[in-house]
């Protein structure tokens, strides 16, 4: 598996240096795109529309300086697939008093959880009052789901039973939630496993009822091409006014965010990134177009190229990294400083060759939410630890880092098992070609 960023560095390697993209040297380049999207299990008819469209809007383009032609592309491609999936996004009309949102989907896309995080984020952020209405009355689960997450949260719930109709218990909800105060009202309803006449039916008359401002059609980002069918007979029906995207926490390339905003109109609002209440984020087109894309953080290794990316520091990290001089100390400082520019992952991904590398890496690669606690433990070693890796084999050495970091050793051991096998890819595959094998930082 490559990157579409690495294929199309291929393509355009043979190109040199021309100065303008056109119908021939564009041709190639074109088809990747193609294939990256239909990889990322885009819609075809929704993949032709947008490969159409970059094509028109690269015909005669000047690759601008400082770029590769395949960069300009890519640059291109990229731009257009975040115009494309943010578009005009409208956003959730806070002042509505009550806010009414109303979860649909098939069954299993993440409608009950996404209640729950929705009614907590909109609680932390703005201060909303939700409650909670279970209007899946088909399965007695899932109304004790529900129940379950709206106690986890300490917010009011409808006390739904299975022998009710769901538009009578979204109805009387309105009335419920006014004289308890709550301001965000969220209607959790029934999902079937395929679009169904009936259930339709029940969900344009719980429309027609309570009048949510907000239809949210719920759609797990592992759908992809399925999803467009999907998406369409409920805009046809309920007329969708967002998409939550859930599970992007998995190995999902987020084609269906595209394939549902082509054929609804609509955009993605909130992404799903965890089983946790916790884990929802707001939609950021710039993500999923990378990762639709594959393309890792090129495009911010692109931008920061036209301004103001210091490149020399990538190589010479690089270089450090090749011969194995890189130590805690390094790592530590680039942390830092490219906790301003992005993830860790970032920093690495963009010095050349180095997507490859993390691939390798993979679960060893270190997670943005660890950085905090990988920075603390960095920062409780002394100086002549953080240079001479080695010196970590000592067992009261890790014990005073723990202590003074506030973390158990065995996380310390974990941080030195990860640099060590970090060092150990990047030697192989960085300094492997000069035949001489490089005494390692652990000896
Ligand atoms: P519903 O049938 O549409 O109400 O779906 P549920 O809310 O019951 O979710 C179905 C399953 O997907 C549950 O096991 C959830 O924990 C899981 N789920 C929902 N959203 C996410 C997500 O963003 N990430 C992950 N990993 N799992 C999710
Ligand atoms: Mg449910």
């Amino acid at each position: 598996f490559e990157s579409l960023q690495e294929r199309l560095g291929a393509t355009f390697s043979r190109l040199g240096g021309k100065k303008t993209l056109d119908e021939n040297n564009i041709k190639e380049g074109l088809r990747e795109v193609r294939l990256a999207l239909l990889e990322a299990d885009v819609n075809f008819k929704v993949v032709k529309r947008f490969v159409d469209q970059v094509k028109e809007r690269a015909l005669g383009d000047e690759v601008l300086k400082g770029l590769e032609p395949g960069q300009h592309f890519i640059k291109i491609v990229n731009e257009e697939l975040i115009e494309l999936l943010g578009g005009e996004q409208q956003d959730l009309d806070l002042k509505a008093r009550p806010l009414k949102l109303m979860m649909v989907g098939l069954q299993g896309s993440g409608k009950t959880t996404s209640s729950g995080k929705i009614a907590l984020f909109l609680r932390k952020q703005h201060g909303k009052k939700p409650y909670l209405v279970p209007a899946d009355v088909y399965r007695p689960a899932a109304i004790d789901q529900l129940n379950t997450l709206a106690r986890q949260l300490d917010v009011p719930v409808y006390p739904s039973t299975t022998d009710m109709n769901p538009v009578d218990i979204c109805k009387d909800a309105l009335v419920k939630a006014e004289e308890l105060g709550c301001d965000l009202i969220l209607f959790d309803t029934a999902g079937r496993l395929h679009i169904d006449e009936k259930l339709m039916d029940e969900l344009a008359n719980i429309k027609r009822e309570c009048q949510p401002q907000e239809i949210l059609f719920v759609a797990d980002a592992m759908t992809g091409q399925d999803a467009v069918t999907v998406a369409e007979s409920f805009n046809d029906k309920l007329g969708i006014t967002g998409v939550v995207l859930t599970k992007m926490d998995g190995d999902a390339r987020g084609g269906a965010a595209l394939s549902i905003k082509t054929v609804t109109g609509r955009s993605v609002k909130f992404v799903g990134v965890g089983e946790k209440l916790s884990e929802l984020e707001l939609f950021h087109p710039d993500r999923i177009a990378s990762r639709i894309l594959g393309m890792g953080d090129m495009m911010t290794l692109i931008e920061k190229a036209q301004s103001e990316i210091d490149e020399e520091e990538a190589k010479a990290l690089a270089e450090k990294m090749a011969k194995a001089e890189f130590d805690f100390e390094d790592f530590l400082g680039h942390m830092r400083k490219l906790k301003k520019l992005g993830s860790m992952e970032g920093l690495l991904k963009m010095i050349p060759g180095m997507g490859n590398i993390m691939k390798q890496l993979g679960d060893n690669a270190l997670p943005e939410d660890e950085m905090k606690r990988t920075e603390a433990i960095i920062s409780s070693m002394t100086l002549k630890e953080r240079r001479q890796p080695e010196l970590l084999k000592n067992a009261s050495r890790k014990d005073r880092i723990a202590r003074g970091s506030g973390v158990k050793i065995a996380d310390v051991n974990a941080l030195i098992k990860n640099f060590k096998q970090m060092s150990k890819v990047m030697q192989s595959m960085m300094g492997g070609g000069d035949g001489k094998k490089k005494k390692g930082l652990f000896g």
